[in-house]
């Protein structure tokens, strides 16, 4: 589990004259086990602040604390461990490795990470856990668009990270297999308790989140607990 705390995020992009503040003193708390989506227009800095949670890029200025530990002070070789020890990610288009089968997929990550004896084991696990215990032998070319992206799911959890990140996890699919990714990474959240954090432009998806954080123009605009979503309703 990972709690999360990103302190005065920034992230500015130079582009001749003038500065592009994707990501602009973003202060945020996520508490390990949360499932969290990040909604907002495009060009709101979601993905900017997506890939620095994800160690993908490194801030102009702030910080973010995974667990007590103040990644900007960590040189690049201790990110990228963490990144491969700690972290899973989803992508919007799968991103499966089209020469490699789906179980071959789930155990690509074990690359990245400190040797575990109960790898291969665990990455057979997670595919009966995402429903594909049938499909082992698959290539990505014989899967659906949702299949794959129960495939990815198991990938993004085979090194038992803390933390999960998703950019528009189920953009690719229709609403019905939205819906059961959903259905799947929250039992993945509970069942495994990782945090989720996905970015999403649905808000039916957005709306199952524990917690909404709306970012516009690179600050965060709302963050509403389900909680406090719910009292208003009620
Ligand atoms: P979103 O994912 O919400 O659409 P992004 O985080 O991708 O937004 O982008 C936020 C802003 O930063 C946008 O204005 C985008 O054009 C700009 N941006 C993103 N990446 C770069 C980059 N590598 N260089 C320059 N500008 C960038
Ligand atoms: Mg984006």
């Amino acid at each position: 589990m990972a709690a999360i705390e990103m302190v005065n995020l920034t992230k500015h992009y130079k582009q001749g004259k003038n500065v592009i503040k994707a990501l602009d003193g973003v202060n945020l708390k996520i508490e390990s086990g949360e499932f969290v989506a990040v909604v907002g227009r495009s060009g709101s800095g979601k993905t900017t602040l997506l890939d620095l949670l994800g160690l993908l890029l490194r801030p102009t200025a702030g910080t973010v604390v995974i667990d007590g530990v103040d990644t900007s002070k960590l040189k690049d070789g201790d990110r990228a461990t963490m990144r491969g020890e700690s972290i899973g990610f989803i992508f919007q288009e799968f991103n499966l490795l089209p020469t490699l089968n789906a179980l071959e997929n789930v155990m690509l990550p074990l690359r990245y990470a400190k040797k575990d004896p109960q790898g291969p084991a665990r990455a057979r696990r997670l595919l009966d856990e995402v429903d594909l215990g049938d499909r082992v032998t698959h290539k990505p070319t014989e899967l659906s668009g949702g299949q794959s992206q129960r495939v990815a799911i198991a990938r993004s959890l085979v090194n038992n990270p803390a933390l999960v990140l998703g950019d528009e996890p189920t953009g690719e699919v229709d609403s019905e297999t939205s819906d059961q990714l959903l259905d799947l990474m929250r039992r993945m959240n509970r069942e495994h308790g990782v945090t989720f954090v996905i970015v999403t432009h649905d808000m039916d998806i957005a709306q199952r989140a524990d917690r909404i954080i709306r970012l516009k123009d690179g600050k965060v605009a709302s963050d509403e607990p389900i909680a406090a979503r719910e009292l208003a309703l009620s």
